[in-house]
């Protein structure tokens, strides 16, 4: 009984240190369900690959991501806006989650939106993010997480520029970014 409160008391910290007390201290350590697959786009081959989902725990997270961007991926925090990494970005590449390297945005798909954070008007692939909705703020928002962590990437809005009318409001930290050219989509 002892132990368990001291569980309950340490939070998911301690839950880490069990089940390494139990020999699964494995290379994923504090990973939950190995077995979900989802499809992600794979803008290398081109085409829709099997993964399996990240499902970690948050203790875990913590050892994997520097505090900036667990507060932002994991505890569902938002950057100032201006002066970010990417708000003005111009360079042609690839946006990808900074947890899971999941491809997220192309730089064809960024415009200024004035608002001091990077905006994309739609994701590399439908498949890449997922969608929930928030009420946090007093008002429905939809925030957008990254479909293979379930990191917290930002929000999308119905007040982006054609062809989607769209604004992917993104965190810079929950992104990292690759300059390269990119091939014409076909
Ligand atoms: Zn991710």
């Amino acid at each position: 009984m002892k132990r368990i409160l001291g569980i309950a008391a340490a939070g998911c910290l301690a839950v880490l240190a069990l089940s390494m007390d139990r020999g699964e201290n494995h290379m994923f350590a504090g990973e939950k369900k190995p077995s979900e697959k989802i499809e992600i786009f794979d803008p290398v081959s081109g085409k829709l690959e099997k993964l399996e989902r990240i499902i970690l725990d948050e203790a875990e997270w913590k050892k994997r991501l520097p505090p900036d961007r667990c507060y932002i991926l994991r505890s569902k925090g938002t950057e100032r806006p201006f002066g970010n990494a990417f708000e003005k970005n111009k360079q042609a590449g690839l946006y990808s989650c900074a947890a899971c390297e999941t491809a997220l945005f192309r730089s064809s798909a960024k415009f200024d939106s004035g608002t001091g954070w990077p905006s994309f008007w739609e994701p590399i692939a439908p498949q890449n993010v997922v969608f929930e909705e928030d009420f946090s703020l007093f008002h429905k928002r939809v925030e957008v997480l990254c479909a293979r962590c379930r990191g917290h990437l930002g929000h999308v809005f119905d007040d982006g520029p054609p062809p989607t009318g769209k604004r992917y409001c993104m965190n810079s930290g929950a992104m990292r970014f690759e300059a390269k050219e990119e091939k014409p989509v076909s």
